[in-house]
């Protein structure tokens, strides 16, 4: 079951998502794509935030 984060949903102005089955790997591919896009750091904090807001894609 593939499963997505949008950075938007992390309160960011951005159409960059990731859709991926490992929630492990989407969490290290918003990280680095926070770090690179935004300048943000991706605190522990803020992985387990992102690791709330993956969402199933819908079918
Ligand atoms: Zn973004």
């Amino acid at each position: 079951m593939k499963k997505h984060l949008t950075c938007r949903a992390l309160g960011m102005k951005c159409g960059f998502e990731v859709h991926d089955e490992s929630e492990a790997e989407i969490t290290v591919t918003i990280g680095d794509h926070l770090k690179r896009a935004h300048g943000m750091e991706f605190t522990d904090a803020l992985r387990r935030k992102a690791m709330d807001l993956i969402l199933l894609d819908p079918v």
